[in-house]
């Protein structure tokens, strides 16, 4: 864990601690929250100084709290009639919106804070009916939020707080410009709350620059936090039909309660389910080509338990907060470190074990050996007698782990690239700080290669 250590000394081990509204803190207790999670202890004290705060924690460390209570803390005493948006929460997809507008509901159960809900899938009619209701806390997507703006139907000159969550991945997914406009219409915001799983690549940086002032830098990243719940194995495949034949092995023979299979495109997760299907073996699929109501459909299921298995892209499940997940199968291997992080970092939850396996073809292996560099740790080798294939990795590897005599991967190279540079960049920012164990790495592996392929992943 990185943390100044002005704020370690500080840190608060229980909710009450903070100096948050006895009505948010009564909401807290209600939801079992007794501790702050790293994040949380970090964040809002802060936050509710009033700063300007980027804050880098990977998946499942907390961070909606972190920034939805001091947003209500600031809204809660507002007299007279509301008639003012004062805060706004930017977010990548629906799912992660309206996973979002829950939390800010549950936290605001005993206060008068309405909130409100805009991404795409809607219905844009009933949508402008309810932000001429005008909610307190308006929660979107940046696409339809924009052409509800450009229609006319959104004010955001009132907004007070402005918040980016996912930030990192918004500007994967292309949003920058419209994230830039929403920015600049709340343009009397006091305080702006950027928030993101990776320390990301130029685009984030330059939001930053763009709309936080005189931020505070928040790192919680800790790659190495992952081995402590997560064990995590490779298992060599020959090619994809060989991939499907170990996944139903694994999925008739490991114990768990709820297992995610990944893969890197929404044709492969298609196929992947169809096979499961096909032998019936229920699951869900999730990806960006769903429409709305059967991707909603699908996370409410798999959450309730409607099956225990769910094939999905990167995209589509980033963020999505999922009980009990212990099983995470990478059908094709991420294609980066923080990738990978986002991806294991589902599983051993709030102390829970669980179980990474990552399946392997030739293909996959120089990717998979940076990714070990990356995360400076070794996945198990595991062989499953029963659906033992002939490949079992390179004959030769080099010092670096990779496959020896094997020509260099393109992405392989970008990534080792980035990772100078990115360190380079890490480097001049901080000249004191210390060299630090993982962190500045984290963006090393690169977001890079991820603009090109969101679009196929989502
Ligand atoms: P992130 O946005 O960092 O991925 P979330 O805010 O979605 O993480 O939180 C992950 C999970 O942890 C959620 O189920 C949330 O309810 C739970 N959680 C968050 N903070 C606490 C806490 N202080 N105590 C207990 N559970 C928490
Ligand atoms: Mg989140």
């Amino acid at each position: 864990m990185q943390l100044n250590s002005r704020y370690l000394s500080e840190v608060t081990s229980v909710f009450s601690q903070l100096t948050l509204h006895e009505r948010l803190l009564k909401a807290v207790a209600e939801l079992n929250f007794v501790e702050p999670t790293p994040v949380q202890a970090a964040a809002i004290p802060l936050a509710l100084e009033g700063r300007d705060l980027r804050v880098t924690a990977q998946t499942g460390s907390g961070k909606t709290a972190a920034f939805v209570l001091p947003m209500l803390n600031r809204l809660i005493d507002l007299k007279g009639p509301r008639v003012e948006i004062r805060a706004l929460i930017l977010l990548p997809t629906r799912e992660l919106a309206q996973q979002t507008l829950k939390e800010v509901q549950r936290f605001a159960q005993f206060t008068y804070i309405k909130a409100g809900l805009v991404t795409g899938g809607e219905d844009f009619k009933e949508q402008a009916a309810m932000l001429r209701k005008v909610p307190d806390v308006l929660i979107g997507t940046p696409g339809r939020l924009l052409e509800q703006l450009n229609a006319g139907n959104l004010d955001l000159s009132h907004v007070q707080v402005l918040v980016l969550d996912e930030a990192d991945r918004m500007l994967d997914m292309g949003f920058a410009e419209d994230m830039e406009r929403l920015c600049h219409e709340c343009a009397n915001r006091e305080q702006t709350l950027l928030f993101s799983a990776t320390t990301g690549g130029a685009a984030l940086r330059d939001m930053i620059g763009k709309v936080l002032k005189e931020p505070e830098h928040l790192m919680l990243n800790s790659v190495s936090q992952l081995a402590e719940g997560t064990r995590q194995q490779v298992i060599t495949a020959d090619h994809d039909q060989h991939k499907e034949q170990i996944i139903q092995w694994l999925l008739a023979n490991e114990t768990f309660k709820k297992a995610i299979i990944f893969s890197n495109t929404r044709i492969m997760a298609d196929r992947i389910y169809g096979h499961l299907v096909a032998k019936d073996i229920k699951a869900f699929v999730l990806h960006g080509d769903k429409d709305q109501k059967d991707r909603k459909q699908a996370i409410d299921r798999f959450k309730e338990g409607g099956s225990k298995v769910l094939v999905a892209t990167d995209v589509a499940a980033r963020g999505l907060d999922i009980d009990g997940l212990d099983l995470v199968i990478n059908f094709d291997m991420p294609r980066s470190g923080d990738e990978y992080v986002h991806r294991i970092g589902r599983t051993g939850r709030a102390g829970g074990e669980g179980l990474a396996i990552s399946l392997i073809t030739h293909n996959d292996w120089n990717l998979m050996s940076s990714i070990e560099r990356y995360l400076k740790q070794q996945f198990e080798r595991r062989v499953i007698k029963e659906v033992k294939g002939t490949y079992s990795g390179p004959k030769k590897v080099k010092a670096s782990g990779k496959a020896a005599g094997v020509k260099k991967k393109k992405t392989d190279k970008k990534a080792g690239d980035k990772k100078a540079g990115d360190k380079k960049v890490a480097a001049k920012r901080k000249p004191t700080a210390k060299p630090k164990k993982n962190a500045p790495l984290a963006s090393a592996d690169g977001m890079a290669p991820l603009k090109k392929r969101a679009p196929a992943a989502e």
